[in-house]
C-alpha cells in the first residue's frame, strides 16, 4: 500500500516522526509495525527495506514513524528525512504480536529509548478508549531529552493506575528496579528496544523467576544501544 507523508515533526534531541496518510484505512493494534519500501539514490548495503512500529494509534488512523536521525545515518534514514510533503513511501502489514490482549491484566512495560514507540502508541489508545492503563512504565534513556514525556507524563497525570520511572544514564534499569513487580505471578512483562537491553533485561526476568510466557520483547534491531 502507499503512504503519502503529511507532516514531519522534529523532536526532542534528533528524533523525528513523519506523519503518513494511508491511501485506504488500516486496521491495526496498538503496537504492531508496518515493513516500509524506500527507492533512493546510492543505497548502502543496509538496502531500502526497514521494520519500524506505527507510533500513531488506531484511533487518529494516520500512521507514524517515529525515528532517530543522526549524524551518520544510513542511507534509508537520509531518504526518508529528504521526503517531500506528499511525497510516498510504500508499506506491507501491518504486522507482530506486541500488544495488549486484555487491558485488566497488570503489565510492566520497560523501554530503552526509541523503544518507547510501541507502547506510546498502546497506552494513548488505552487513554482513548477510556480504559484503565494497569502499566508500570520502566523508561531507559541516555539523556534528559525523553522522547513522548510530556504526552505520558499527562497521561498519567489523568490516570493514577499508571504509574512511570524514568531511569537517566547512569541509572539503569536493574534487579532492584524489577524487584518489585515479581511478586504478582500475573504480572506480564514487555521489553522493548535495541537487542542487547532486550536480551539484558530478559535474563535479569529469568534469574527473578519470572516465565517465558509472561515475557514479551520487541527487538530494534539496527541500534547497538539506547
Ligand atoms: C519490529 C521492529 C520495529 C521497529 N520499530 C522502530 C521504531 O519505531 N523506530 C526506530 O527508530 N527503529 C525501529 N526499529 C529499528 C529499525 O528497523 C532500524 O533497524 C533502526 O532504526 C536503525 O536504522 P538504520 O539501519 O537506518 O540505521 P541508522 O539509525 O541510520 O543507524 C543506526 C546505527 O547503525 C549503525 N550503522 C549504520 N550503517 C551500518 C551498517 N551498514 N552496518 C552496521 N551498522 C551500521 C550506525 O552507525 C548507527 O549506530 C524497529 C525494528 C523492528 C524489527
Amino acid at each position: 500500500m502507499k503512504l503519502t507523508l503529511k507532516a514531519k515533526k522534529p523532536l526532542v534531541s534528533n528524533t523525528k516522526s513523519f506523519v503518513f496518510k494511508p491511501e485506504k484505512n488500516i486496521n491495526w493494534t496498538a503496537g504492531q509495525y508496518l515493513i516500509y519500501s524506500l527507492s533512493h539514490k546510492s543505497q548502502d548495503l543496509r538496502g531500502k527495506m526497514r521494520f519500524f512500529t506505527i507510533s500513531s494509534s488506531p484511533f487518529q488512523k494516520h500512521i507514524t514513524i517515529t525515528t532517530k536521525i543522526i549524524k551518520t545515518a544510513s542511507s534509508f534514514k537520509r531518504a526518508l528525512d529528504n521526503l517531500k510533503i506528499e511525497d510516498q513511501i510504500e508499506a506491507k502489514g501491518p504486522d507482530g504480536d506486541f500488544v495488549i490482549d486484555n487491558p485488566k491484566k497488570h503489565f510492566v512495560f520497560i523501554a530503552g529509548g526509541i523503544g518507547i514507540t510501541p507502547f506510546i502508541s498502546i497506552i494513548r489508545q488505552l487513554n482513548f478508549e477510556k480504559k484503565p492503563i494497569n502499566v508500570n512504565l520502566l523508561y531507559a534513556n541516555k539523556t534528559n531529552a525523553v522522547l513522548f514525556k510530556k504526552e505520558l507524563d499527562g497521561i498519567a497525570w489523568e490516570h493514577k493506575e499508571f504509574k512511570i520511572n524514568y531511569y537517566i544514564s547512569p541509572k539503569r534499569i536493574d534487579e532492584n528496579a524489577l524487584a518489585e513487580f515479581i511478586k504478582n505471578k500475573k504480572t506480564v512483562f514487555y521489553i522493548s528496544g535495541p537487542d542487547p537491553m532486550v536480551d539484558g533485561i530478559t535474563k535479569l526476568l529469568f534469574d527473578l523467576g519470572i516465565s517465558e510466557e509472561n515475557i514479551k520483547q520487541d527487538y530494534f534491531s539496527g541500534y547497538k544501544k539506547i
